[in-house]
């Protein structure tokens, strides 16, 4: 009897030892898997390199032994990380048991929630990117062919307007609450607290205890960083609603770190 094998092959971008430079982690020695394929467009996208898959897909445990050879003398967590890794959930899923005991970390842009729940519990944190609608061109879905998964990942659709990204949204805080998670924003010149008045409704109805992280965009396509008012004015936003909010520019490239 012939055996069928469930491909959970997945395109890697890099893998690489790193300092975390965002997030609730920041500062802690990390190693990065970073997968191809993301369907959104971000004005201020630092990893334009990532969005169409071109490398050979690899299996789990080739990336896992990457990881481990990369680490040092002891083990390291891994943030899996884009393009949008939630292209790839059975992927995710399968390197997270590869990886285990590890921690495993998501990095996210919260817009896929059907493949988030595939991977929750196979992930020991979540960091959201709590996107405006606003900040991002119309996405570019990718080839079926891009998805090896066999989960039909890289199908499900992403939000294209501020109604679908209000739906995932709320769809993904409602499944973090309660758990190890982080959100961010993402704050670039221009905005100001009325651009993220619902997303931040959201979080008080349905995350309240999520701690946000106020990141200043790193000027980039002709986006600029924003003002110091204009991030003073959101983190005063965010602390009126009794959010729990920190300040954390883009450390990794401060440093010149990758
Ligand atoms: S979700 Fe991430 S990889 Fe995709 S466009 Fe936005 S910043 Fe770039």
């Amino acid at each position: 009897m012939s055996t069928v094998r469930t491909a959970t092959r997945a395109p890697v971008l890099a893998v690489f030892a790193s300092i975390q430079g965002e997030g609730a982690f920041v500062g802690e020695p990390q190693v990065f898997v970073r997968l191809e394929g993301c369907p959104l467009r971000c004005r201020w996208c630092d990893t334009p390199a990532s969005w169409v898959p071109t490398s050979s897909p690899e299996e789990p445990a080739a990336v896992a032994a990457r990881v481990a050879a990369l680490e040092g003398a002891r083990p390291r967590t891994v943030s899996i990380t884009g393009g949008e890794p939630l292209m790839h959930p059975e992927f995710v899923r399968e390197l997270a048991r590869e990886l285990a005991p590890r921690r495993v970390h998501l990095e996210t842009a919260a817009a896929h929630p059907r493949a988030l729940g595939r991977v929750l519990d196979v992930v020991a944190h979540v960091s959201l990117d709590l996107k405006l609608p606003a900040d991002l061109d119309e996405p570019v879905e990718l080839s079926p062919d891009s998805d090896e998964s066999g989960s039909q990942g890289g199908h499900e659709p992403s939000p294209r307007d501020a109604v679908s990204w209000r739906a995932a949204r709320r769809d993904v805080l409602a499944q973090v609450r309660g758990r190890d998670a982080c959100g961010k924003l993402v704050l670039a010149g221009g905005r100001t607290p009325v651009d993220f008045a619902v997303v931040l409704d959201d979080v008080v109805e349905l995350a309240p205890k999520l701690p946000l992280i106020v990141q200043p965009v790193t000027p980039m396509h002709g986006v600029a960083a924003p003002s110091a008012d204009e991030l003073h004015a959101l983190v005063e936003d965010v602390r009126a609603r009794d959010l729990l909010v920190r300040v954390l520019p883009q450390v990794h490239r401060a440093l010149r770190l990758p």
